[in-house]
């Protein structure tokens, strides 16, 4: 079973976030569970917490299909004191969030070093946030995503997304989120009807398929190995329709959430539509 849907709007309470899923017929949703803007959020209500949970009972949404996404400001892997606890304790309370909505799962993107330390060091530092937070939570898995390598990023190979893991002690609950854009961009040429399969193969060989928790699925503006994070519609950027229909017919990519990062929002109903096409 595919589960392809699309980061939706949370604006007016996370419990909106599930009727926006539903609307445009996605069988999976990412959604922020607080402003992605800011470090720290007031703490979810009882009510929205409730009807969070009710409106995804009822329009068939279990936490296998859902993939929250944290705060853009958060670096587990920063270079200096300040900035590594702050991102420490906002990365917390999003686990937290997650608990209380009863979420499995937690995507955010790696850290980066601002060039102030050695890339070794920042995989170890994130390594070591998500040990904090494994500890002081339950039932939540970190799920690591892949970067495109921009700017000081790390985490575009899957040998530092391996790297992580290695560090992280409950092997339980870290997982890997692969984002097509961010792959491409990082030199992974999955253009084409065997390049989804290759790198597949690739990560199942460096990381382990038993990671995978998720995915989002973007086109891209940028062509193999650019480095630069730019989202396309799909079909109309550099990987093309053939990549994400061989990925839809990949059983290796069974049961997980697939989530549209896409730019064009009123096109994601259509998207959705033309990905399950290609199941059959
Ligand atoms: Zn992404
Ligand atoms: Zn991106």
């Amino acid at each position: 079973m595919k589960y392809v849907g699309a980061h939706v709007s949370s604006s007016g309470g996370v419990e909106n976030a599930p009727l926006n899923a539903s609307a445009i017929g996605a069988k999976a949703f990412a959604l922020f569970t607080k402003n992605q803007r800011q470090w720290f959020s007031a703490p979810l209500s009882e009510l929205s917490i409730e009807r969070f949970k009710q409106n995804c009972a009822e329009l068939g949404y279990t936490s296998d299909q859902i993939l929250p996404h944290d705060s853009y400001l958060i670096n587990l892997g920063h270079p200096k004191e300040e900035g590594l606890e702050k991102s420490r304790e906002s990365f917390l309370e999003e686990m937290r969030r997650c608990e209380q909505l009863g979420l499995t799962k937690l995507n955010f993107h790696p850290g980066s070093t601002l060039k102030e330390i050695s890339t070794e060091e920042c995989l170890v530092r994130i390594a070591e946030s998500i040990n904090i937070a494994l500890d002081k939570t339950h039932g939540v898995c970190a799920v690591i995503e892949n970067t495109a390598g921009q700017g000081s990023n790390v985490g575009n190979k899957f040998e530092e997304i391996a790297f992580i893991i290695s560090h992280v002690e409950d092997k339980s609950r870290v997982g890997v989120c692969i984002d097509t854009c961010h792959a491409i961009a990082a030199g992974y040429d999955l253009r084409g009807e065997a390049g989804v399969s290759t790198m597949l193969s690739q990560f199942d060989d460096v990381v382990g398929l038993q990671y995978l928790k998720g995915m989002h699925l973007n086109d891209s503006k940028k062509g193999v190995d650019s480095h630069v994070d730019r989202h396309e519609s799909i079909g109309l950027g550099e990987i093309g329709l053939p990549a994400f229909k061989a990925l839809m017919q990949d059983k290796r990519v069974d049961n997980i959430p697939m989530i549209l990062e896409t730019p064009d929002e009123s096109k994601w109903a259509e998207e959705i539509n033309v990905l399950y096409s290609f199941c059959n």
